[in-house]
């Protein structure tokens, strides 16, 4: 079977070096395994996302020169597919409303760590209306899988987060559940992605599951580009910013050469062209 994988960019911001590096990973690795790309927008979130950004990432995606196979998707145009796997949960008895506002379950969780909801809602019976959240029940089961880049991983879900929010107080899905069912919808069998998501790993293969997927995807965590030693790039660090370099004359080759760089694929920057970053996995790797 063909090997799918996506590239999922959220348009909250523009792209920059960190997203570059995914894409090298995405389309490098896909490539060297025969494989295509998809390409999701995932504008869950309908108050951050703005279709300015969504057009200037496609405008910059093209302009880099990773081309997706087939048509992109829009999560926000994609509601009827999430309400009927949300169903098919909620006849499996593992749907609540949840009411707890985000202040309630920050101060009932631990700091520094992820809050872990715990439950408060689940035996109150609520029904679900406008204005209360929407959360799966997740078993206590624990979730083994091996990522392409870390090896064995394990994690237990009903631990780290708990019952799963799958929909908030505003309405709006939440980035668990609807990769989880976008990546059961569209096929996708190979996830790769950075490190900073590797914690969420355990819950999508559990929802996953519950959704009724038997062939579960294979993941591919990769190491993230670290502004510093403890903070990866944000889309608020102008100067990493795939249109602020191409304003100072970068050429594309340039900006994935500098993102493959920083991430240690090769060990000086150079150019490196969009058509070309699967040699950086089936040369060296
Ligand atoms: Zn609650």
């Amino acid at each position: 079977m063909q090997v799918t994988s996506r590239f999922a960019p959220a348009p909250t911001g523009y792209l920059h070096l960190g997203h570059v590096l995914n894409a090298i990973y995405v389309w490098g690795v896909t490539a060297a395994r025969g494989g295509r790309v998809l390409l999701r927008i995932e504008d869950h979130d309908r108050q951050r996302s703005r279709i300015e950004y969504e057009r200037a990432i496609l405008e910059d995606l093209d302009w880099l020169g990773f081309r997706p196979a087939g048509p992109f998707v829009r999560q926000s145009e994609r509601h009827e597919i999430y309400e009927s796997a949300l169903a098919r949960l909620r006849t499996a008895g593992l749907v609540y409303a949840c009411e707890c506002s985000r202040n309630d379950i920050s101060s009932a969780g631990e700091s520094g760590t992820e809050f872990r909801y715990p439950g408060t809602c689940s035996a109150k019976g609520l029904s679900e209306r406008a204005g209360r959240g929407t959360r799966v029940r997740l078993a206590a089961s624990l979730e083994r899988f091996e990522d392409l880049g870390h090896g064995v991983c394990q994690q237990q879900p009903s631990e780290q987060c708990g019952d799963l929010l799958v929909r908030d107080r505003e309405g709006n899905w939440t980035y668990q559940f609807v990769a989880t069912v976008d990546d059961l919808a569209q096929g996708v069998t190979l996830v790769i992605r950075g490190d900073d998501l590797l914690a969420s790993t355990g819950r999508q293969i559990q929802m996953a599951r519950l959704l009724g997927r038997i062939d579960l995807p294979r993941f591919l965590h990769h190491p993230l580009i670290m502004k510093s030693a403890t903070q990866k790039l944000s889309k608020s660090d102008g100067d990493t910013g795939v249109r602020d370099l191409r304003a100072r004359g970068w050429t594309a080759p340039q900006v994935i050469g500098h993102a493959a760089f920083l991430a240690g694929l090769i060990d000086r920057s150079r150019d490196v062209a969009a058509s070309r970053v699967s040699s950086l996995f089936s040369e060296s790797r």
